[in-house]
């Protein structure tokens, strides 16, 4: 057995001009890496097709789905996701998107599954925001939900931002459990209530960071009971990242996947996780940093089994 996981080769394939800093490289880096180190093993990868119109209306506002998909967003709207409009784009997101529900599925069926992007919690129901267009955690939680395999889904998300998307699109939605530990100065500056909010102070460190988890983690399994963890690895935690502001190291990030998939396994839950932000000029530190998240999967996962 192998980590099950996805990727399409369309993640990196984004022409931005070259002072933008998404760093579009990084899901084929990683990618590569993966295969080169034995992390991964191309014969346990999935590729997405892209994900259904209607299932894009299921959580998103119909015109607002129309008009990315032809280009017709008011320029005010595009420019507040951060990518200029292209076919690339759009390709791109139809397959990461449905890339993360894939990587339910595969949860589901094996008890674990990584995602090699995702993570788009900065979307919300009639707009994008920082780079995220629509939000792939709560469709595919919500797809799992309608289809009769799980009841509940916690998303445990560990992105240095907060999942402000993920928020207002599941307020009031009892069968998802929404859970963002963020730092509190940082974008977005106008923050959603989530069901949980942990915001840490700027210059976190590994020690209190691991210690917040280990709270809380097994606390909303204990309370909630859910029967799926859609886990968002952010490594904008990192004291190195270009958006983050928190003081973490590669150990920490190590430690932390590592606890959260050790809790998910010890309570028998699948979980789904994909990769989340992570920002930096350096083409090797960014891949080392989101390489901790399948080092994790490989040892607390494998080995135990
Ligand atoms: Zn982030």
């Amino acid at each position: 057995m192998s980590i099950p996981f996805v990727y399409h080769a369309s993640y990196s394939k984004l022409a931005l001009p070259s002072t933008h800093r998404f760093p579009t490289t990084k899901y084929h880096n990683l990618y590569q890496h993966a295969l080169k180190q034995h992390l991964l093993f191309e014969r346990y990868r999935h590729i997405p097709s892209p994900i259904s119109i209607d299932m894009l209306y299921g959580v998103h506002c119909p015109q607002y789905v129309d008009q990315f998909i032809n280009g017709t967003l008011d320029h005010k709207v595009q420019r507040r996701i951060g990518f200029p409009w292209s076919t690339e784009l759009v390709t791109r997101t139809l397959h990461a998107v449905n890339g993360t529900h894939l990587c339910v599925e595969l949860a589901l069926k094996h008890g674990i599954a990584v995602h090699l992007t995702g993570g788009y919690h900065h979307a919300h129901y009639d707009f994008g925001s920082g780079f995220c267009i629509f939000n792939d955690l709560v469709i595919a939680a919500k797809s799992a939900i309608e289809s009769g395999e799980v009841d509940k889904v916690l998303i445990f998300d560990c992105d240095v931002h907060q999942g402000d998307g993920t928020a207002t699109l599941t307020q009031g939605d009892p069968n998802i459990i929404n859970c963002s530990i963020h730092c509190a100065k940082n974008f977005p500056s106008r923050k959603q209530q989530s069901d949980y909010d942990i915001d840490l102070d700027k210059g976190c460190t590994d020690t209190r960071y691991l210690e917040h988890i280990q709270q809380i983690l097994p606390y909303l399994i204990r309370l909630h009971q859910p029967d799926l963890i859609i886990y968002d690895a952010g490594v904008d935690i990192h004291q190195d990242d270009d958006l983050g502001y928190f003081s973490i190291s590669n150990q920490g990030i190590l430690d932390r996947d590592k606890q959260v998939i050790s809790i998910a396994k010890m309570h028998n839950i699948p979980l789904a996780a994909v990769i989340g932000g992570g920002y930096s000029r350096s083409e090797t530190e960014l891949t080392l940093r989101h390489s901790q998240l399948l080092i994790a999967a490989n040892e607390s996962w494998l080995s135990t089994q």
